[in-house]
């Protein structure tokens, strides 16, 4: 496979650009080798500057559910640009926005929309610091959040994948206000109630973890947090970034049933463009300016492209059959894949929720960071790098998920089943 361009553009990058990449996880550090430029893409392909093509499974960490340059997403776009690319005012389509997501997630009774994930996870706890009176906020150990100051603690796949327990340039002062519990450990999280009683502002949570890879919730984890948050006056956020629209239409609380008190989504809600959200309860929302004094503001929120690319997106998502197909495609390509790894008598743990999905290189079980990180990650990276050599775009990590779209073809499944016979053949 030539890659003269990439790497050509790499050099220069490395120049200009710290590492090369506008963020870390782009830059192939864990699998070794340099990662390909893109010059475009289309439904399932991305297409790199040497001319070469791939199946796509990283779809841009998430958001392009129905695959790259859908028709009718673009033309939304297209006539969004027309009428103007920002006002600093309020439109029509933002509070349509605001009422699809409302229907398809009712716990979100209001709704701030923002520009990134990480904006509106640092807003959403903002205002549950600002509700509860109380400072102190729980994570759990490979769960990420975003880039905010406090939610860097043991952040999962984009740190550990650069060996970076904890970020410097993050205060001691700011980071003390965090407490880490493991994934599905249901006995720390009340252990940890117990020790801070009184100050823990909110619990945040991935209800499926995607970013150590994908490690799905114990049966009764989530319903546990919600009894256990509800008890103590502690807030409840999810971080539906990735789940929000891929799971499910109403994301992982209509697949568990289990209501938050905020929700933070982003990634398919803006359909590749940049866009951000996080709501919930009415009394906790209005606490925001400029109703309550909750501050929280953007220039670009809301941004009329973004709203229009996410509505068009959801609107694809309404379809019959939408995640049944989604669903089929993703079980297909996982069973496929763990025959192939069995066949070549390579030991992986697989795990799998509707679109998003894990081939871990351990025997497992994986069910929280310390047993996601046994994973092989040197094979892992040979692995990556025998599938992208047959045109199968892999996320360049161990510790992240793969991700379908409507796009992807049962055909593409087929190939990427071949390709991966022939990788764990040669590992
Ligand atoms: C991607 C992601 C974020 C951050 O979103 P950005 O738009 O990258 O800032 C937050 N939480 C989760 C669960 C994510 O996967």
């Amino acid at each position: 496979m030539k890659t003269s361009r990439s790497t050509k553009l790499f050099t220069e990058a490395q120049q200009l650009i710290p590492g090369g990449v506008n963020s870390p996880v782009r830059a192939f550090r864990s699998v070794g080798g340099q990662p390909r430029f893109i010059a475009r893409a289309k439904g399932s392909r991305l297409y790199d500057v040497d001319r070469n093509v791939y199946i796509d499974y990283v779809l841009s960490w998430g958001p392009m559910i129905l695959g790259h340059a859908h028709s009718a997403v673009i033309e939304s776009i297209k006539k969004a640009a027309g009428r103007g690319t920002s006002y600093g005012a309020p439109t029509e389509s933002e509070v349509s926005l605001a009422r699809e997501i409302r229907s398809a997630f009712p716990s979100m009774e209001k709704i701030r929309l923002v520009s990134s994930g990480t904006e509106a996870v640092m807003s959403a706890i903002r205002v549950a610091r600002g509700f509860t009176k109380r400072t102190k906020v729980m994570k759990f150990e490979g769960c990420y959040h975003g880039h905010g100051d406090y939610l860097l603690a043991k952040a999962g796949s984009g740190l550990a994948t650069l060996g970076i327990p904890d970020s410097p340039g993050v205060p001691d002062d700011f980071a003390k206000h965090t407490l880490t519990a493991p994934y599905n450990d249901i006995r720390t999280v009340q252990q940890l109630i117990t020790a801070n009683r009184d100050q823990l502002a909110c619990i945040i949570v991935e209800p499926i973890a995607g970013n150590m890879g994908v490690v799905p919730p114990a049966p009764d984890f989530v319903s546990a947090l919600r009894q256990l948050t509800a008890e103590h006056n502690i807030l409840l956020i999810f971080d539906e970034v990735i789940s929000g629209f891929r799971v499910s239409y109403g994301g992982a609380q209509a697949l568990y049933g289990i209501k938050p008190d905020l929700t933070v989504l982003g990634k398919i809600i803006g359909g590749g463009l940049p866009v951000g959200a996080y709501g919930g309860r009415r009394e906790i929302m209005d606490l925001i300016a400029p109703v309550g004094p909750v501050y929280q503001a953007g220039t670009l929120s809301g941004n009329p492209l973004a709203v229009s690319a996410g509505l068009a997106t959801l609107k694809q998502l309404r379809a019959k059959g939408v995640y049944k197909q989604l669903e089929e495609r993703s079980a297909a390509l996982a069973k496929g894949i763990g025959e192939a790894a069995k066949k070549a008598g390579i030991p992986v743990t697989q795990t799998r929720i509707g679109s998003m999905l894990t081939t871990f290189f351990t025997p497992g079980p994986v069910v929280d960071w310390n047993t996601a990180k046994q994973s092989d990650t040197k094979r892992y990276g040979q692995f990556f790098h025998h599938m992208l050599e047959q045109g199968v775009y892999l996320a360049p990590s161990q510790f992240e998920a793969a991700f379908l779209s409507t796009a992807h073809s049962t055909q593409d499944i087929e190939k990427t089943l071949r390709a991966a016979h022939t990788a764990f053949k040669k590992l």
